[in-house]
């Protein structure tokens, strides 16, 4: 059985402390509120040896005004301490130069660039000029909308003042209206980072993706299965009383309940019967793709007889009560068939818009483009 290499096991700060086989964990409270609380969360999460390092928000990027903002760099000291008392590197979240500076100078071994100044490169290359010169590893969370540029810049940017360790996090995308989590997982963002850069590792952050304490273990579970390198979980010694994420953050003992329970799946698989059981399923999946692409094609003929017909007789493409019909009908064959009506309800926005962009060029005969309806979330054309 193979196992994927943990990257940050070769990492100096970890100094061989880092899993070899297994994500590395990162965990502590989303806000240091104070030195009673951070040091009593990190004693605790630290007890069963499960955690790598520690993190905790010094200052906090607020949505809202009047909301916790941090303690500020008083807050550094008891960052320090908790390092010093667990015996495991620290990690803070830097959003500008004078914060780099505070946070080095307190001794924090590792800093992370957060979702909402991700998004700013003149933000990101304030904290990579701060960095010119200085040896320390450093984190870069995903940007707040899911823009690979953005996530890659910054790392890039940090790479050309000379960080050589750098990771991403993948927290999530913002979503207007996303449920269950509170950000979007969108997982591709970070199958498409490993595409560009396999050399990066990537841990999730499955507490801000979740939003709630009862999703974590399946986001976590989920992250791994993708071959994520690592873990940044919020734990708070007593969540209910968080002065921010609250809803999120786990006691000690269910942070050490989800990560004994996570599953390290192998990389490759080598038994020989597994193997070939998975490969005759792939040959069947292989064929029914077949069938689907050509079923894509001869709905496409019709598409183009259909628009023939439009155009003839001055009929306009979309007809939204047949519209409409088509989304309801073929959500609920699905339903019926065990298939998740959303799925189809997707697959459907997406089939339909290819057809409207069919008809589309039949009769203007020009490149305008798509009139392509929106996103399948958007609520113009809603299933009614
Ligand atoms: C955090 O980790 O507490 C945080 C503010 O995260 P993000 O930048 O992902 O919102
Ligand atoms: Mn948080």
């Amino acid at each position: 059985m193979v196992k994927r290499l943990n990257p940050f096991f070769s990492w100096k700060i970890f100094s061989g402390r880092a899993p070899q086989n297994g994500p590395l964990v990162i965990s502590g409270p989303c806000s240091a509120e104070s030195e009673q609380q951070l040091l009593s969360t990190v004693r605790a999460i630290s007890s069963e040896n499960r955690v790598h390092a520690i993190r905790a928000g010094i200052w906090k990027p607020r949505t809202r005004p009047d909301s916790f903002e941090g303690i500020g760099a008083p807050a550094l000291s008891w960052l320090t301490m908790a390092g010093k008392q667990s015996g495991l590197p620290t990690m803070t979240e830097v959003a500008n130069a004078l914060h780099v500076e505070q946070a080095l100078n307190a001794g924090v071994d590792m800093l992370w660039i957060g979702a909402r100044t991700t998004v700013n490169p003149f933000f990101v290359q304030e904290i990579a000029d701060a960095l010119k010169g200085v040896d320390v590893p450093v984190f870069v969370k995903n940007p707040i909308h899911p823009e690979i540029g953005l996530w890659l810049g910054a790392i890039e940017r940090l790479e050309k003042v000379g960080i050589v360790d750098v990771a991403a996090i993948h927290r999530g995308f913002y979503a207007h209206r996303i449920n269950p989590f509170r950000n979007d997982p969108k997982w591709e963002m970070s199958i498409e980072l490993r595409a560009e850069r396999p050399d990066i590792p990537i841990i999730c952050d499955p507490s801000h993706i979740s939003g709630k304490r009862d999703y974590i273990a399946e986001v976590s579970q989920t992250a791994l299965d993708l071959q994520l390198d690592g873990l940044m979980i919020e734990s708070h010694i007593n969540p209910e009383k968080a002065l921010s994420d609250a809803e999120q953050q786990l006691r000690p003992h269910q942070l050490n309940q989800i990560l004994s329970s996570l599953i390290v799946r192998d990389e490759d698989i080598t038994d020989v019967a597994t193997v070939q059981r998975l490969e005759q399923l792939r040959g069947i999946i292989d064929q029914i793709d077949q069938q689907l692409v050509e079923v894509i094609g001869r709905r496409k003929e019709i598409v183009e007889l259909i628009g023939e017909v439009k155009k003839e007789n001055n009929v306009a493409i979309l007809q939204f009560h047949r519209w409409f019909e088509i989304l309801k009908n073929r959500t609920e064959q699905a339903e019926a068939l065990g298939i998740d009506g959303q799925f189809v309800n997707e697959l459907y926005h997406l089939i339909h818009k290819f057809s409207i962009d069919i008809q589309q060029q039949m009769m203007v005969k020009k490149e305008f483009g798509s009139i392509y309806l929106g996103d399948p979330e958007g609520s113009s054309i809603q299933q009614p």
